[in-house]
């Protein structure tokens, strides 16, 4: 699945989206806070600390893990969850968790970098690892990880079926991957907002604030050009993921999807 895009047109489409992330990369954070209305916060944090269940000593992948948003979050719960684990047992809190961040962008990598030492999780430095690295051909071993998550990426990949069955590949038996992605509105009268909102006024801010409308459009066509809920749950299970739900936010605005290699 790509969108309709040719393979000739998939390597385009990659060399796009690079160049893309590497203007916005110094102003991605600021410009996600400012274009949602800080909603992002609200939906990742609902996506790692409940559709997610970081747990101790888990191994997680976070994929277009960009700035590191996600992939702090997660790590933030994990060692909640190795705390809460030490109290239990009466015993000293291990540090066994670890969370990889992988981009396909060293830019959006550094920026998230630079996040590290202002971060309040216990051994940070040493539980988090940052790889450049295409979602459609990762470099790991077969069942590597525990958990994979994927926010706000996967409809930036120029081949949707070879970036899940990478998800897969790298997920042990019973691992669970999560994506949180724009989706469609469901009700009609947020629609017609959201399309004004989206094609007129983000582009316009993306001009204004950070000197690029056109990457800012291509974000916007990205989101319109991306399979609903139902088809995209399809997708999941067609790529051999089992126990494929997904829970709309915002109406649909944004839709969390979720399933399992069994
Ligand atoms: N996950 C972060 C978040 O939720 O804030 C960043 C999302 S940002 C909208 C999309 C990210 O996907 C960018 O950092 C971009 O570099 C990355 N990306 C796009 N195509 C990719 C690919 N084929 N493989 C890995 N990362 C990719």
């Amino acid at each position: 699945v790509s969108f309709g895009f040719s393979s000739v047109d998939r390597s385009e489409h990659k060399g796009l989206v690079k160049d893309v992330f590497e203007k916005v990369a110094p102003k991605y954070d600021a410009m996600n806070d400012f274009m949602s209305f800080f909603l992002h916060r609200h939906w990742k944090d609902r996506f790692v600390g409940i559709t997610l269940h970081p747990f101790a000593g888990q191994k997680h992948l976070d994929v277009a893990g960009g700035t590191g948003d996600v992939g702090f979050r997660v790590l933030r719960e994990i060692r909640r969850a190795e705390e809460a684990l030490a109290v239990r047992r009466n015993a000293e809190v291990e540090s066994a968790g670890e969370v990889c961040i992988c981009d396909i962008n060293g830019a959006m990598l550094e920026e998230g970098k630079k996040k590290v030492a202002g971060l309040d999780i216990r051994d940070a430095e040493r539980g988090l690892s940052w790889v450049e690295s295409d979602a459609e051909s990762l470099p790991f071993d077969d069942e590597s990880f525990d958990t994979y998550t994927i926010s706000f990426g996967i409809r930036n990949v120029s081949d949707i079926d070879a970036c899940l069955s990478e998800a897969r590949r790298v997920l042990k038996r019973g691992g669970h991957f999560c994506c949180l992605e724009f989706s469609q509105v469901n009700n009609e009268v947020l629609r017609q907002v959201y399309d004004l909102y989206s094609m007129n006024v983000i582009p316009y801010i993306g001009q204004a604030y950070a000197g690029d409308a056109h990457s800012y459009q291509y974000l916007v066509e990205s989101i319109r050009k991306f399979p609903d809920q139902e088809h995209f749950k399809e997708i999941i299970e067609a790529n051999g993921f089992r126990g494929v739900r997904y829970e709309n936010l915002l109406d649909g605005v944004v839709a969390i999807h979720s399933g399992f290699k069994l």
